[in-house]
């Protein structure tokens, strides 16, 4: 951290104290949960399985999987569930601090033990007219600043007709209202490449991303999720 940004945090944390999410102790500036708690979260155990898709109740509950590699943070259960929504739709800064702490843990410790990376990470698009009304993407909001030594791609996907919102619908018509529904027109001949969604429900708008990518030419497609939702099917 430079001079000017430490000094300008200490302004901050004397005018405006932040406190961890869980057990409401004052911590610094850009930090939403203390140490202690952030330990004590029910993170998914990336150490032991780098590859989500290798964990067998995971790949029971996802069998379609279109991608290669699944790496998620966390199941889509409280504390995380309740964090996720808050930020959706107040955009309150602390929950984006303690999604973001939670998110480069789990990086560094998939980094550590993969052998091979993915050389771009492209953020799922939200469709035009979603954006508009929302005014932000939270995805890229909480993974961007986690990405900052990655080649993090924002317009390699488009998404090219207007989905409807998939919490509203069963798996059957996710997939058909998720056909097509990506392009890529990149040539990403021989590439790995990331892609990044919020929550993976049933996987139907990731495998939609992938085959958009595997059709540009992309190698591996792994997907980064922040949440995976118990319930699959
Ligand atoms: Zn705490």
């Amino acid at each position: 951290m430079t001079s000017l940004k430490k000094q300008t945090t200490r302004i901050l944390d004397w005018f405006f104290p932040s406190f961890c999410v869980q057990c409401e102790t004052p911590v610094n500036t850009h930090v939403g949960i203390c140490q202690y708690c952030l330990t004590d979260l029910p993170l998914l155990d990336l150490n032991k399985h780098p590859n989500l898709l290798y964990r067998p109740d995971i790949a029971e509950l996802f069998p379609d999987c279109q991608f290669n590699n699944l790496v998620a943070c966390a199941w889509y259960r409280p504390p995380f569930d309740g964090w996720l929504s808050q930020l959706k739709f107040s955009n309150q800064i602390f929950y984006k601090n303690v999604l973001q702490q939670i998110i480069t843990q789990q990086l560094s410790t998939v980094k550590a033990r993969c052998e091979i990376w993915p050389e771009l990470f492209i953020i799922i698009p939200l469709h035009r007219e979603r954006f508009i009304q929302r005014g932000y993407n939270q995805v890229a909001q909480t993974w961007g600043d986690c990405l900052n030594n990655e080649d993090v791609k924002l317009d390699y996907l488009h998404r090219h007709k207007k989905t409807d919102a998939q919490s509203s619908l069963t798996k059957a018509k996710r997939v058909k209202n998720l056909q097509d529904a990506f392009i890529c027109h990149q040539n990403l001949a021989g590439k790995t490449v990331a892609i990044i969604d919020d929550v993976m429900t049933t996987g139907a708008t990731l495998n939609a991303a992938t085959v958009a990518l595997k059709k540009a030419g992309a190698k591996q497609v792994w997907a980064f999720v922040t949440c995976l939702t118990p319930l699959g099917r």
